[in-house]
């Protein structure tokens, strides 16, 4: 019995998304260190505010509007977080809490500064701790912090603002040890030989590269293990225009589907070696391996005559 491979993996990436005009006008009051909620038909102010009521779906920017609420509030429940990771908004162990802020009806999900969990209790007071730095996101709300003080008062603010937020990038970020299983450990384990080794379904006979462990199609196991390629034939491809950030590949160039002979499905890939603009659908083509690499850094072509259309016309 093999080895279990497991390795970390961390899959990144910046979310550029616009706002809207709800939350463009709650993170634009952070910025100037005002705290909006939104009022519904009913009369209750939702903070952070949405665009529609979550019971009646009404649209709420044109109803009760937006209104200010204070910047102190009550502790409605809490959890201790012992160890705070990249991206967490304090670096010490600190308290997640949702803080019902003095003239809201909701609470609102956002760090507690405090020295340890002893110290943290539903009920207890807190108001917000500006960032020194506010660009109109919510960490310009750095975090709530203990108060033993009167409400604060709200400054009448209406919510309207010049120089408004629009957009933010909210920063993706999963990070996990990652377990390959069965068939993707045989894939990773051949790799390392330079071979490429998918599994044949047992019933409809396509060879999936790399293998799942069970065919999607016929809903079986599958286990044979079938060496496929190392050449292959170009199905399809893009050309690739935008430079990846951290990807030290000049653009532009082109990433392709390769049917690896003998695969049932293509596997995806970079062409070198070749124009960009000469790619083309049946191009023969053939793995280049870099010192130390775990897979192909490219394909590059072979020379050979280009792949009849019939031949992988299957595999598109
Ligand atoms: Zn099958």
């Amino acid at each position: 019995m093999p080895a279990v491979l497991k390795a970390p993996l961390v899959v990144e990436f910046p979310f550029t998304r616009s706002l809207g005009p709800v939350q463009s006008a709650f993170l634009t009051g952070l910025r100037e260190r005002v705290v909006l909620g939104v009022r519904t038909g009913d009369g209750r102010t939702l903070v952070p505010p949405v665009e529609y009521d979550p019971v009646t779906a009404e649209e709420l920017r044109d109803l009760g509007g937006l209104v200010e609420v204070a910047p102190t509030g009550t502790v409605t429940t809490w959890a201790w977080n012992p160890e705070p990771r990249r991206g967490q908004p304090l670096g010490t162990p600190f308290a997640w809490v949702l803080v019902r802020l003095d003239g809201a009806d909701t609470a609102l999900l956002h760090a507690l500064d405090a020295p340890g969990p002893e110290t943290v209790h539903t009920g207890m007071r807190v108001r917000v701790r500006w960032a020194e730095e506010r660009t109109g996101a919510i960490t310009d709300l750095a975090c709530f912090e203990p108060y033993d003080g009167d409400p604060a008062a709200p400054t009448g603010h209406t919510g309207a603002f010049e120089d408004p937020v629009t957009g933010i990038v909210a920063p993706a970020r999963l990070d996990y040890v990652y377990s390959p299983g069965r068939a993707q450990s045989g894939y990773i384990n051949a790799l390392s030989g330079r071979r490429t080794v998918g599994e044949r379904c047992p019933s409809c006979r396509k060879v999936y590269v790399p293998p799942r462990g069970a065919c999607p199609t016929c809903g079986v196991a599958t286990s044979e293990q079938v060496e496929v390629g190392p050449r292959g034939t170009v199905t399809t491809y893009c050309i690739v225009n935008i430079k990846a950030k951290n990807l030290d590949i000049e653009v532009p160039y082109v990433y392709a589907h390769i049917a690896l002979d003998g695969a049932g499905l293509a596997l995806h890939g970079r062409i070198g070696g070749i124009p960009y603009d000469q790619v083309r659908m049946g191009l023969r083509v053939e793995p280049v391996w870099t010192e130390g690499g775990r897979y192909p850094d490219h394909y590059r072509p072979t020379g050979e005559p280009d792949a009849e259309y019939d031949t992988y016309k299957e595999l598109l």
